[in-house]
């Protein structure tokens, strides 16, 4: 590993050093070998893995830490939080001298930890652990994780559950809650730590006229961006807090979060958002709320050449790039996955309509954009109650299609839309067998799910490919982890 550490260059008063809680009794889950090499392990490290990914080896060159954050939870402030139960053990470079955080969650108590025991399950570890996997392979920055190690040792949640570690991998671990807390409670800070976020993350702001606007702007657009690229996987994150989003726009933090099956944007897929606020459609604007929360943490930076009316009205200047961003990529990518030119007046109505009848229909959301892209109308149609509104869409889609190149349309649709998704049944299958100590299924959708958008008809089973009926009942997923 090549070591680039700067997060322990900071005031001690941003972290805790400490070293992990081992994992007792740890045993080996899951390890994403290529991950590894990318982040430049050597054989021995690689050999290593169990150890490393359980917190019984660490490493000399970076002293492990927690950090603390505060952050508004379901839209009320919610004070200090903080890592309660993973560390920072290493900022390290990859291949392409990108520097990757390494991030061992459910590693022990920190002085962050509030109420928890600081201990991570191998259902929510299984969980995150393929869900990373899978937004990465579908072209959503994501973090990720090189592996996770299981334990027989008991964890106490509703029930007693196995304990797990995972090593979680991200291009950066600060949250929006950071400025929060710095904010509220050391504001000496701020100018430093927000000229560091800009030299780490951003560098080329450094050369606008305004660099803390020029950040501004990139924050929010990279938001906006992830977040069109989750509208487009049908991803509902499910815990929107302001301590679950970071800094550059990669998605962080899974907890009960789902990929849409049928299509119903208000569906709450997370049991303990008793309101909804987290639903799917409701994600662009949460992210607005976010973000217009976090830049009033940036007001006390005004610069001399401001007064505080101005600084304040060029900081809700820079929020005014979220929606047209949000909208730019959500609406190329619909098109995209439609197979409709984006420069047609009528595609994105057209997309509507087959939304608004995925919608009506109750249809699966990934199954129905590949019958498109197979062009079994037939097949959707007869899903259909209301025909009719299918062949007025078809009609539509027909004559927007009918003087294109629809070869390079059909191979656009190909590279947008996956045959598979990670349905809570099927991580839920791999949770039951693994906690029986099976990690087999675990391993097949890690396959599965590195190569979405290719069929593979040996490696899929037929739950992979759809809902359950709707007399089963739905699995149910909830902030405990
Ligand atoms: P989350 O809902 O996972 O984003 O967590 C919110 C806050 O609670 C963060 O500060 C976590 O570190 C903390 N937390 C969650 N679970 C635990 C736990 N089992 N032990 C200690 N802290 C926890
Ligand atoms: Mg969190």
């Amino acid at each position: 590993m090549q070591f680039n550490s700067h997060y322990n260059t900071l005031s001690p008063k941003l972290y805790h050093h400490q070293q992990p809680l081992p994992l007792k009794g740890a045993k080996a889950g899951h390890f994403n070998i290529a991950l590894a090499k990318q982040l430049n392990w050597s054989d021995e490290d690689i050999q290593a893995w169990v150890e490393i990914c359980s917190g019984q080896k660490t490493f000399a060159e970076f002293e492990p830490l927690a950090m603390v954050y505060a952050g508004h939870q379901f839209g009320q402030w919610a004070g200090q939080l903080g890592d309660g139960r993973g560390l920072l053990i290493a900022q390290i470079l990859d291949k392409n001298h990108q520097t990757i955080d390494l991030h061992l969650k459910g590693a022990g108590s920190t002085p962050y930890s509030r109420m928890g025991d600081g201990r991570a399950v191998l259902r929510s570890t299984i969980r995150e652990y393929l869900a990373g996997h899978a937004l990465n392979s579908l072209g959503v920055v994501s973090s990720n994780a090189v592996g996770f190690t299981s334990s027989d040792q008991g964890v106490q949640r509703e029930k007693l559950e196995r304990g797990a570690m995972m090593l979680r991998t991200s291009d950066c671990h600060i949250r929006l809650g950071h400025f929060e807390w710095i904010n509220q409670y050391q504001g000496d800070l701020l100018t430093e730590f927000t000229q560091k976020c800009i030299e780490w993350h951003y560098p080329k702001c450094l050369e606008a006229e305004q660099p803390i606007l020029a950040f501004a702007t990139q924050v929010i657009q990279n938001t906006a961006v992830m977040i069109a690229k989750w509208q487009l996987v049908g991803f509902a994150h499910g815990v929107m807090n302001t301590d679950n989003l970071n800094i550059t726009g990669s998605t962080l933090d899974f907890g009960p979060y789902g990929f849409m099956e049928r299509f119903r944007p208000n569906w709450i897929n997370n049991h303990s958002d008793h309101h909804g606020r987290y639903t799917y459609q409701q994600q662009p604007s949460i992210g607005h709320w976010n973000l217009w929360n976090w830049l009033n943490n940036l007001v006390p930076l005004c610069p001399a050449e401001f007064d505080k009316e101005q600084w304040k009205d060029a900081l809700a200047t820079c929020l005014e790039h979220y929606e047209p961003t949000f909208l730019e990529h959500y609406k190329m990518g619909l098109n995209q996955k439609m197979g409709l030119p984006s420069f047609h007046k009528d595609s994105f109505d057209c997309a509507m309509a087959f939304l608004r009848i995925l919608q009506s229909e109750q249809l699966d959301y990934t199954q129905s954009f590949i019958r498109l892209q197979n062009k079994e109308y037939e097949t959707i149609k007869d899903d259909c109650l209301d025909r009719r509104a299918f062949e007025s869409f078809l009609s539509l889609y027909d004559s927007i299609r009918k003087h294109q190149d629809t070869a390079e349309l059909d191979a656009e649709m190909q590279k947008a839309n996956p045959h598979y998704i990670l349905r809570n049944h099927m991580a839920q299958k791999a949770i039951e067998l693994a906690e029986a100590n099976d990690f087999s299924e675990v391993d097949r959708l890690f396959q599965l799910l590195s190569q979405p958008f290719k069929k593979q008809p040996d490696l899929e089973q037929p739950q992979d490919l759809g809902p359950l009926p709707s007399d089963v009942p739905e699995v149910m997923v909830s902030c405990s982890s």
